[in-house]
């Protein structure tokens, strides 16, 4: 049982932690893959989701960067909160809850709740949402999942935006990196919908 916040350990203690974290969510996840032709493990995305933050959002807190690790666990996996909390303490359960959508809901509710509860989540929890958007928006940049169309992947954008909108004054960093994409999605869409007029 972790007793003690991840803020308090040592540094050694901390990347026996990290990679402790990144096994679990590589064990978890092993039978999923990303939506690509390719079919690209699935934990390239939430291992992805942890980098995008230290690298470029200059994030290197604990807490944020394992619940990064493990945000999509409990929504897409067998995994329940009480096992986060056994391994990697209560303040990180909070935050992969927070970023955890309730399947048992109807898709297009669940889509709406993202976007009227983002405003009122921790910054913590702010932080992954930014950075998983930014992440799945690359890929969706890259290549339309297999049996979507352009306009669905359009959609999430727009969809994107307005949980972004909540998330705002967390990390400028990130928020110019989501500026850039939804701005570039934009003028590729105007220059789309202006050649089949
Ligand atoms: P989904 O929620 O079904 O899929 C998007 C999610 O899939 C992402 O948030 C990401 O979640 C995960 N994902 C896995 N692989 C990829 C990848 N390669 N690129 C991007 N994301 C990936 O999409 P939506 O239902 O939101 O569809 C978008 C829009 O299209 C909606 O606004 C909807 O109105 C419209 N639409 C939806 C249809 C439907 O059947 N749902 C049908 C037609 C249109 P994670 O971070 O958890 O990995
Ligand atoms: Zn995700």
């Amino acid at each position: 049982m972790t007793t003690i916040s991840p803020r308090d350990l040592s540094k050694g203690q901390l990347l026996s932690l990290v990679l402790k974290c990144s096994d679990f969510a590589a064990k978890k996840h092993k039978r999923q893959k990303r939506m690509d032709k390719e079919g690209t493990p699935y934990i390239n995305h939430p291992l992805g989701v942890a980098n995008i933050l230290t690298e470029e959002g200059d994030v290197h807190d604990p807490v944020v960067i394992l619940s990064a690790i493990l945000h999509d666990t409990v929504e897409d996996t067998e995994t329940t909160f009480e096992e986060i909390e056994r391994e990697f303490g209560s303040e990180v359960k909070l935050v992969v809850s927070e970023v955890t959508d309730d399947k048992t809901l109807p898709k297009m509710e669940r889509k709406q709740l993202q976007i009227d509860h983002s405003p009122h989540i921790s910054h913590e929890a702010k932080l992954v949402k930014l950075a998983d958007k930014i992440y799945n928006l690359r890929d969706l940049r890259k290549e339309i999942p297999v049996g979507w169309t352009a306009e669905r992947a359009h959609e999430y954008f727009k969809w994107a935006e307005q949980v972004i909108q909540g998330c705002r004054g967390t990390n400028e960093r990130l928020e110019a990196i989501l500026d850039e994409i939804f701005a570039s999605e934009k003028m590729e869409h105007e220059k789309m919908l202006k050649k089949s007029a």
